[in-house]
């Protein structure tokens, strides 16, 4: 697909420079919150992404839990271009009928009953910030959270977060938020009350090190949110769309221990598009979708047919190639794999959101040294690694991975020693 456009781009891009020139412009031009990029990277396919210097990586963390069919997905790629030449954007003030199929799709995925709704948006803190501010529709304000927790930087999703770096430097921030011990009944027993508005929680906590709810923690605050007349608002943007090996993580039976955990709100991003912005909240039956009445809440771009054809196709080729269930066996396989390490304690997580828990801090070396040996992980705190892979990852690619492991962890004992 040649056009003139498309010329013009590559001709900006296309520029024969490695990486060490895009990284000396990237100093100059982009903004410097992120750190320093680990490469640059120019081309994917499947599990695969290509640097500036054309060297290969198995990417293993999928653009933080989004690429749910790997990069250039042949399905993904006519849908959202086939739209895209179709109908592009059209505005709220239009219905366009991929959104109405999306919400319908989740709908039906969440089981969710009769009278349920879904708003989009853009991103994971879009999604959170819908659910903050539905929240404060019950006429009560107070929110309680998860130390941990991880919702999003805008202001009232950052005031959900629980991180104090990310919070002190942007304070005050809309009040109301508690934040309690993760995991722990009692605590969450003690803080919700009849002034409660919702309790938040991520069922399993990513930014935090990938630490999914204990048992029976879900299902307790359910019944305490149904107890006080709180909403339980379940923060899937990680954990939702496959990657856990149910379509969301509340689903799962190791979470919810098999009872009923069906959330009054359920937000979700990353793996929804397959790579394009979608996010989404999904609000559970008619009382609570209608906390949210006309003019009270919007977006220009969430819901946009070429986002929602991303998330239809998305869905789809998780159903059609059967990837809940590979991400089930390809994540046991990669458990299975972490073989025996004095730097390595054990690894946690379900389906192909995984951590790797270390026993020193040294996971940005365990990192780095992957990284120069073709793999692409997370540390996602200084003593765990963090894996979100593609759903579509093979068992020979996680064996890969698990084969090339030992020698970085040796490489960061040398370095400890
Ligand atoms: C990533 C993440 C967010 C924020 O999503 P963005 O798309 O980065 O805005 C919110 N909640 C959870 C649990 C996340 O993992």
């Amino acid at each position: 697909m040649s056009t003139d456009l498309t010329a013009q781009n590559n001709a900006l891009v296309d520029t024969g420079q490695g990486s060490a020139q895009w990284m000396e412009r990237y100093a100059r031009s982009v903004m410097g919150v992120f750190g320093t990029p680990q490469r640059v990277l120019v081309r994917g396919e499947g599990a695969y992404v290509w640097d500036a210097d054309g060297r290969r990586y198995l990417d293993l963390l999928g653009g933080i839990a989004v690429n749910a069919l790997g990069h250039a997905h042949p399905f993904l790629v006519s849908a959202v271009t086939a739209q895209l030449a179709t109908l592009g954007h059209v505005s709220n003030f239009f219905a366009n009928p991929l959104q109405i199929a999306l919400a319908e799709r989740i709908l039906e995925l969440a089981q969710a009953p009769e009278g349920s709704t879904v708003f989009f948006s853009n991103s994971g803190t879009e999604a959170n910030e819908a659910a903050f501010k539905l929240t404060r529709r019950t006429g009560r304000t107070k929110v309680v959270a998860a130390q941990g927790a991880f919702h999003g930087r805008s202001l009232g999703a950052l005031a959900m977060t629980w991180k104090p770096a990310y919070r002190e430097p942007f304070e005050p921030l809309p009040a109301g938020v508690v934040h309690v011990p993760w995991g722990d009944v009692d605590a969450l027993a003690a803080a919700v009350d009849d002034e409660t508005a919702a309790v938040v929680l991520e069922p399993v906590q990513g930014e935090a090190g990938v630490r999914p709810a204990p048992a029976g923690y879900l299902a307790a605050a359910r019944r305490l949110t149904r107890a006080h007349g709180a909403l339980l608002v379940l923060d899937e943007v990680q954990s939702g769309v496959g990657r856990t090996g149910a379509w969301f993580a509340h689903q799962l039976a190791e979470l919810n221990g098999g009872e009923d955990v069906t959330p009054d709100v359920m937000t979700l991003a990353k793996g929804l598009g397959g790579g394009i912005p979608v996010g989404a909240t999904v609000v559970y039956g008619t009382a609570n979708t209608h906390l949210l009445n006309p003019g009270q809440h919007g977006t220009t771009f969430g819901g946009n047919p070429v986002a929602c054809a991303a998330g239809l196709a998305t869905l789809h080729v998780i159903e059609r190639d059967g990837l809940l269930a590979n991400a089930v066996t390809v994540g046991q396989r990669i458990e299975d794999g972490v073989v025996g390490h004095p730097l390595v304690s054990g690894v946690r997580g379900f389906g192909l959101l995984r951590a790797i828990q270390l026993t020193q801090p040294v996971a940005a070396t365990v990192a780095s040294a992957l990284l120069d040996a073709g793999f692409i992980v997370n540390p996602v705190a200084p003593d765990a690694i963090r894996l979100a892979p593609p759903l579509i990852l093979t068992a020979d690619q996680a064996d890969s991975f698990t084969a090339a492991l030992p020698a970085a962890l040796d490489l960061a004992a040398q370095e400890l020693s």
